[in-house]
């Protein structure tokens, strides 16, 4: 079956200077990566802050341009599109963000922050827009006179689920969620990731869930990719990541996974600082934290290779 994304050899390398004079550094934020989001999954990217996870994710919305790479959505190559055509894809993509307190405009009141993509993608009357929103609104669990109202008068929950009301309205296809409960208490989480679930599912959508946290991917993964300074190290799906992991990386993080919903704080990365991306280290990038390195791994970088039919990992020693 035909991918709903298919992300090829997707490069972005963003150029610093310290001064016009100086030779031009990239930081290589994300480096050739490719892998394809079926229909219906929930496509789950996990990773340390500085991975790149993020740059995927508005990548793969076209909100940046790639330095280089194929993306595809149901076939058709978007980054080929000019901004008239990309419109509808525009709308088919949506992304909730991080953060609750600022995705949302202040001084304006909900009914307008969920209305205004209706009038801008479907030209929406007035009348028709009072009851979509009113309609959607409920579907988050929020009432009708919460239209009325600003965002501030909510709290971190309700926000993000007028955050999540505002793109679903639109009917997207595919919906980037950037860490979309990492800001909000662990009884909060719980409840915002089912319904994110439950929505999934009656509106037939597709998710890459952005995430550092492994517990939320085994609660809402179908597949899961792990990266790390921009490059993909494993992937393949939640039973491959979770129950046969390969790559040495993967197996640090799911030693320190706590438990959705019980709150309790373990170690959630392996020791040492994540290099700069401006200077990757040679050979395997992840070589000077792998407990698992030769001299090798200092030499030559590894490769993505298949360990089972959709399982990739890229290490010299896998398996
Ligand atoms: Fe570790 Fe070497 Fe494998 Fe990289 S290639 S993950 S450094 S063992
Ligand atoms: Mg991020």
């Amino acid at each position: 079956m035909e991918p709903l994304i298919r992300v090829e050899n997707l490069k972005k390398y963003f150029e610093i200077r310290k001064s016009i004079f100086s030779k031009p550094l990239y930081v290589r934020a994300v480096d050739d990566v490719s892998f394809d989001i079926p229909k219906g999954s929930i496509f789950a990217v996990v990773g340390e802050s500085g991975s790149g996870k993020s740059t995927l994710g508005r990548l793969i919305l076209r909100l940046i341009e790639p330095t280089s790479g194929n993306l595809y959505f149901k076939g058709v190559n978007i980054l080929k599109l000019d901004g008239k055509e990309m419109l509808e894809y525009r709308r088919k993509m949506q992304i909730v963000q991080q953060d609750p307190y600022n995705s949302l405009h202040p001084r304006k009141l909900v009914k307008d922050i969920i209305g205004e993509g209706l009038k801008i993608h479907f030209k929406m009357k007035r009348n028709e827009i009072y009851s979509k929103v009113k309609g959607i609104l409920e579907l988050v669990g929020l009432r009708e006179e919460h239209m009325f109202r600003y965002p501030h008068e909510f709290s971190g929950g309700q926000r993000q689920r007028i955050a999540i009301a505002r793109v679903l309205v639109l009917k997207p296809e595919f919906i980037v969620l950037d860490e979309p409960t990492s800001a909000l208490d662990v009884s909060v989480q719980a409840r915002v990731l089912a319904m994110l679930k439950e929505l999934k599912e009656n509106f037939s959508l597709t998710y890459m869930f952005i995430t550092h946290n492994l517990a939320v991917v085994d609660y809402m993964a179908t597949h899961v990719a792990v990266m790390y300074l921009g490059k993909i190290m494993e992937i393949g799906s939640k039973d491959d990541i979770f129950n046969h992991p390969s790559h040495p990386y993967t197996k640090i993080l799911l030693d320190c996974v706590p438990s959705v919903g019980t709150g309790r704080r373990i170690r959630t990365v392996p020791k040492g600082e994540i290099p700069s991306p401006i200077n990757p280290p040679s050979g395997c990038v992840f070589h000077t934290r792998c407990p698992k390195a030769e001299k090798i791994c200092q030499i030559e970088e590894p490769n993505l290779l298949e360990v089972s039919p959709g399982h990739f990992c890229r290490c010299h020693f896998y398996g």
